[in-house]
């Protein structure tokens, strides 16, 4: 589990920089930089923010993170064993305009 950071505030699972989907998925399978990374699970926020995050979850510090990204120096077995994970992203309308800053290629 990582803690996590989140600059994507477009998106409907973000809260103060903090995640309220409970886990993630870290898109990038070819990744050889943080570029080409992305966060797979981001959904772009449509309608009222208040009345949807109360419906999901509440925002979580540390977060279970599933990752594609295999060059990465954090990842076991497709998942993140990192400590502390940034994804950025802070106008990102779409997944593939965010991405895992945290990625140290092997
Ligand atoms: S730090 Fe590496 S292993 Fe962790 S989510 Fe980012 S790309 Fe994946």
């Amino acid at each position: 589990m990582a803690e996590l950071k989140c600059g994507a505030k477009n998106c409907t699972y973000n809260e103060d920089n903090y995640c309220c989907k409970g886990d993630i998925m870290v898109g990038g399978k070819h990744a050889g930089k943080s570029a080409d990374t992305c966060c797979e699970s981001f959904v772009e926020r449509k309608g009222d923010k208040a009345n949807y995050i109360s419906s999901i979850s509440h925002p979580s510090k540390v977060i279970s993170i599933d990752c594609e990204a295999e060059k990465c120096m954090y990842n076991k077995n497709y998942k993140c064993v990192a400590e502390h994970v940034d994804i950025k992203g802070c106008n990102a309308c779409d997944s593939k305009e965010t991405v895992c800053a945290t990625f140290v290629e092997k």
